[in-house]
């Protein structure tokens, strides 16, 4: 219809819940935005409250289309997008979970995965799903909230409960919760649980056997570009088509328009997530890479993506924050790591959770090295954003390794790519231009496209390439004698994080 001028993309992060209108020429016209609590109950446990995402994506939904000055008569699809690998289980009739959900960051998982994989170690299952048994995924989240919440295993069981990462509560709720919603999750947020097999996108059944997890509790896979459903008779969203669902960092990298094998993006929020198309073949890692689902659009073939996950980068720039002090905003890092000229000798590797790529360490926990009388808070300010930029090396370091494709450039998204200093220090680290484009906000922009293209907005990807243009290129101006020392003291501080968990 003419008046269906508009897209809307919800972004349900980490952090925050976003909603965006954007218009024909993927440009934002107008966001809502709230952040979440945090809930940390126990060291290494990391928590949300899933009925307090859903009142603020109803929140945020409503702000932005009164910003906007519509209502949903001029939208014409929804796209969702989320943080993956966060997983609830709620009660099928009555709508509410049965214990909060398990952020991805959250390490309660440790023995469980490590029993898991028994003498098979954790490689047992990547051939099929393309991901070493770690904390990070989320069917061993739901497998620990079966085993530790009351009655939670016997009313799975019985088919009272569903699963689901957050794109599933999102689209189960806008679409009518207990009150007919669809029960759907995407081919790409569906490669996070470790139990969807790669090849047949369909869930594995031996896996979730092995893992204790009721196939009937799953929701249906989908591609990442059709109609789920509608929006629900009594929501804001009345009948606009549910059209588009890819988790966060795929969403990323199809608003960043990495269509052809060979793209990559690198998204620099909490954590950092890099992702290399590699075409409608599954490539496995030998560099410690995960091989994941990059987004299917339709009955198409799927394409598959190398994805280096890094846990933590900019919340490492929160911790300095909230639990040192060290700034009052994250946006003040820049002016104090400025100050000096280098780190000053020391090197910060923010293990929080363990190291995730390429390492895959559950037992490593944070380290400062280097220290001597002379650093200072400003030396530390600048070791913590260098942090960010050596772990992105890393992980493209085993990109190329895996894929044998050198990269030209690193499209680059993310609130941490608002740091020019940054962004000079990772081309010169690299040795590869970086480029961030004119609308950053790619992971919203990415849902609304693959809602667009479901529902003809958009005629394919080649509209999506015909968007995307470049803002800001960092070129590398390092000498490659002077960045290959500080990489190699970055690696040796890296080993002092091993070994602090048995
Ligand atoms: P997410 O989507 O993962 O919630 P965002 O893309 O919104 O994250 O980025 C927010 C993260 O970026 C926060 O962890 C914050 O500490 C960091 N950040 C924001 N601005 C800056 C800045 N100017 N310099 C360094 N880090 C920043």
């Amino acid at each position: 219809m003419a008046d269906q001028r508009f897209i809307l993309a919800i972004d349900q992060g980490t952090t925050s819940t976003r909603a965006i209108v954007f218009d024909h020429a993927g440009r934002p016209v107008a966001t809502g935005q709230k952040e979440h609590a945090q809930i940390f109950p126990r060291a290494g446990w990391v928590e949300h409250d899933p009925l307090e995402i859903w009142a603020n994506t109803r929140e945020v939904v409503g702000e932005a289309l009164a910003k906007a000055d519509i209502n949903r008569h001029a939208l014409a699809a929804v796209g969702i997008t989320n943080q993956r690998e966060t997983a609830v289980v709620w009660d099928a009739a009555t709508g509410v979970p049965v214990y909060n959900a398990i952020v991805w960051q959250d390490t309660r998982t440790h023995q469980l995965v490590a029993d898991l994989g028994g003498a098979d170690g954790p490689d047992k299952y990547k051939a099929r799903v393309g991901l070493p048994l770690a904390t990070y995924f989320s069917g061993p989240k739901v497998r620990w909230i079966l085993d530790n919440v009351d009655g939670a295993r016997a009313r799975a069981e019985a088919g009272e409960l569903l699963m689901g990462t957050i794109d599933t509560w999102v689209i189960w709720n806008l679409t009518g919760g207990p009150d007919g919603g669809v029960h759907v999750t995407d081919v790409t947020n569906a490669s996070r649980t470790m139990l969807m097999d790669l090849k047949t996108l369909a869930w594995d059944p031996e896996i979730a056997a092995d893992m204790g997890i009721p196939i009937s509790m799953l929701p249906t896979i989908t591609s990442s570009a059709e109609v789920y459903g509608y929006g629900a008779k009594d929501g804001l969203l009345i009948d606009t088509p549910i059209a588009g669902n890819l988790g966060d960092q795929h969403a990323a990298t199809f608003g960043q328009a990495c269509f052809e094998k060979g793209m990559a993006k690198n998204t620099y929020g909490t954590g950092c997530f890099m992702l290399m198309n590699t075409g409608t073949e599954p490539v496995p890692s030998k560099h410690g890479l995960l091989t994941t689902v990059c987004y299917q659009i339709g009955d198409t073939a799927p394409v598959y993506a190398l994805e280096g996950s890094i846990a933590v980068t900019g919340s490492l720039i929160q911790w300095l924050r909230d639990n040192l002090q060290l700034v009052d905003s994250a946006a003040d890092v820049e002016a104090l790591a400025a100050s000096v000229d280098d780190n000053g000798g020391a090197y910060f590797v923010p293990a929080f959770s363990g190291l995730f790529a390429p390492y895959w360490r559950g037992d490593a926990r944070g380290a400062l090295v280097g220290l001597t009388r002379y650093v200072n808070r400003a030396h530390i300010a600048r070791a913590a954003l260098e942090a960010s930029a050596y772990q992105t090396r890393e992980v493209l370091d085993a990109m190329e390794a895996d894929s044998g494709v050198r990269l030209i450039e690193l499209r680059v998204d993310g609130g941490m790519t608002a740091n020019e200093l940054l962004m000079q220090f990772q081309a010169d680290q690299l040795g590869v231009e970086v480029v961030r484009p004119v609308v950053a906000e790619t992971t919203a922009l990415g849902a609304a496209y693959a809602a667009g293209i479901a529902v003809g907005f958009w005629a394919g990807e080649a509209d999506v390439v015909a968007n995307w243009a470049a803002g800001k290129r960092w070129t590398p101006t390092m000498d490659a004698a002077e960045r290959d020392r500080l990489y190699r003291s970055w690696k040796k501080a890296v080993t002092k994080t091993f070994d602090w968990v048995d």
